[in-house]
């Protein structure tokens, strides 16, 4: 019988079992975890500023939030003012007119106990002024920016002071633990790329799924890939997007460089096109997924970042049906100010825009080209100058890119996606719509998106992926029969590879800890009078 589909078969299994969390598991699993002692030494290399502290690393923010709430009411009152400004902010109807009422009648009446009563000048002014009348998002902005000014200054200086920071340094030192193969299990292949595959693994300790891709260093060696590897790293370590997969852990072994990254386990986009019944994507779900790719793109760009490699296949859904640009291999960082050209042209054949084409300067323009291009797929199952599975050289689709109009013959195109396309395949850079700071997310094809919600993830999925599926090829499909020959490393080799293997990454580390429960299990409830002033005395 049919040993291949049964390799198949166990491997599925595994996987899609191991995403079923077992709490019981995993809690024999940690019982021998302790948080260690922070070093000296740590303690004095750390990163001090407050919004690095307080504001971006989730277990930093969520001790600072302990430490306000078990002081003074005024504290007390600045930790719960800000959480509910942005309650009130994404909430709707009903819920919004109550968490309005709540703010007025909590913190602007000066016989409240949790009025803000450290606000000076102009915010206090404000603050005791509020209404129904003049509740409005610029007023609030004010009071909320007084607030962190206020946090920044005396209650920071005493948290960093106390237990509740001792703590933190305690989870600091824990977050530079060395990651190697042990600490994850590992599971199916998910997909192949240029120097090696992607593979599902999961974290032991904690339960998390994730993907990681792994280079092979031989053939990095070979190939010369080391510098896009590196780039493509430091790259995915700085962003920090709902629709950008998110890196979470770097590290090598002898023979691979890995990346562990946000698992997307609904498939990419062509996928989603091709090979599921009807062809194309239907227009609730196009829009949905183009609002969200639009949003990852502008924040590449607001990073001075090109992506150069935007296609429906480096698009991938997660499990609840929302989407993240992945794949920033071929991303540059642009010198600010500057254009890149290269003699090379970057990209896929089909989305490659006129000005690559042409060996022209460039900057952001060619992404927003490459996004008309996909939407075009995602409506007609085909590109706008090359159709579906057409034997065609790569001169023809170069001279149709340049001289073609792009036609729109498919029935589902409507009025305000052909407006979209249009402006986006405008052979001139300066014509195309994003090329000169206006906002395509303007555009009416997007009037039914809250991009505000959208960006906080509160909007609901048009599509969600079955639970039970596997949205990839067969296991067998990614055999790899290619020999590498073994290369020797020198010095400068593995100087690199320690350059790559930093470990985990704070922010989506911390979050990990606390998703997973492993913070509020290490953390023991009393915290009873560490000393800690030898930390940072
Ligand atoms: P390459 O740069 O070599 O093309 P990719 O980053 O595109 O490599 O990864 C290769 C394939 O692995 C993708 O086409 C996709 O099928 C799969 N893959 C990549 N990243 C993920 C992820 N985060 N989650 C699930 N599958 C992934
Ligand atoms: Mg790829
Ligand atoms: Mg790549």
């Amino acid at each position: 019988y049919d040993l291949v589909g049964l390799d198949n078969l166990v491997a599925n299994t595994a996987y899609l079992r191991a995403q079923q969390v077992d709490y019981d598991e995993l809690r024999k699993r940690r019982v021998s975890l302790t948080l260690p002692k922070p070093k000296n030494s740590s303690g004095l290399l750390l990163d001090r500023k407050y919004e690095s502290v307080c504001e971006q690393q989730p277990i930093g923010r969520k001790l600072f939030q302990e430490f306000l709430l078990a002081s003074n009411p005024q504290y007390v009152a600045a930790a719960e003012f800000p959480e509910e400004l942005s309650h009130w902010r994404f909430a709707e109807d009903e819920a919004r007119e109550k968490a309005k009422r709540s703010i007025l009648a909590k913190f602007c009446q000066p016989e409240s106990k949790s009025f803000l009563s450290y606000l000076t000048g102009e915010a206090a002014e404000i603050c005791k002024n509020l209404s129904n009348k003049n509740f409005d998002e610029e007023a609030l902005e004010q009071i909320k920016e007084a607030t962190r000014d206020f946090l920044r200054g005396k209650p920071f200086l005493e948290f960093m002071k106390s237990p509740f920071f001792y703590r933190f340094l305690q989870w600091k030192e824990y977050e530079k633990q060395k990651i190697t193969n042990k600490y994850f299990y590992e599971f199916r292949t998910l997909g192949k790329g240029g120097f090696g595959e992607v593979c599902a693994v999961q974290v032991k300790y904690t339960g998390q799924m994730y993907a990681c891709k792994k280079l092979d260093k031989s053939r990095l060696k070979k190939k010369g890939g080391e510098r896009f590897a590196l780039l493509e790293k430091q790259i995915l370590e700085k962003v920090n997007s709902l629709f950008i997969v998110n890196l979470a852990y770097s590290y090598n072994d002898k023979t691979h460089l890995c990346l562990v990254m946000d698992l997307m386990n609904g498939g990419d986009l062509k996928f989603h096109i091709y090979e599921l019944g009807e062809r194309g994507i239907r227009m609730e779900r196009l829009i949905y997924y183009t609002a969200q790719i639009t949003t990852g793109i502008l924040h590449l760009h607001s990073m001075d970042v090109v992506y150069r490699d935007m296609k429906p296949e480096n698009v991938l859904l997660d499990a609840k049906g929302q989407c993240r640009l992945s794949d920033l291999g071929l991303a540059v960082e642009l010198p600010k100010g500057r254009t890149i050209c290269q003699k090379v042209s970057a990209g896929t054949t089909g989305y490659m825009a006129p000005e690559i084409l042409k060996q022209e300067n460039y900057r952001i323009s060619v992404d927003w080209w490459a996004l008309g291009c996909s939407i075009y797929e995602m409506v007609a199952a085909r590109l706008p100058f090359k159709d579906f599975r057409e034997k065609v050289h790569n001169e023809e689709v170069t001279r149709r890119t340049l001289e073609d109009e792009c036609k729109f013959e498919h029935k589902n195109f409507d009025d305000p996606t052909k407006d979209l396309i249009s402006r986006f395949l405008r052979k001139k850079q300066l014509h195309r719509l994003g090329s000169r700071g206006e906002d395509p997310r303007s555009h009416r094809f997007f009037q039914s998106i809250n991009f505000h919600r959208l960006e906080a993830g509160l909007v609901e999925p048009p599509w969600v992926p079955k639970s039970n599926v596997v949205y990839a090829r067969n296991t067998d499909e990614f055999r790899d029969n290619s020999e590498v020959e073994n290369i020797k490393f020198d010095a400068k080799d593995e100087k690199f590879f320690n350059e790559f293997s930093t470990g985990a990454v704070s922010v989506r580390w911390q979050k990990e800890m606390i998703d997973s429960g492993v913070f509020d299990e290490l953390n023991d409830p009393k915290l009873n009078g560490h000393g800690c002033e030898s930390v940072w005395t």
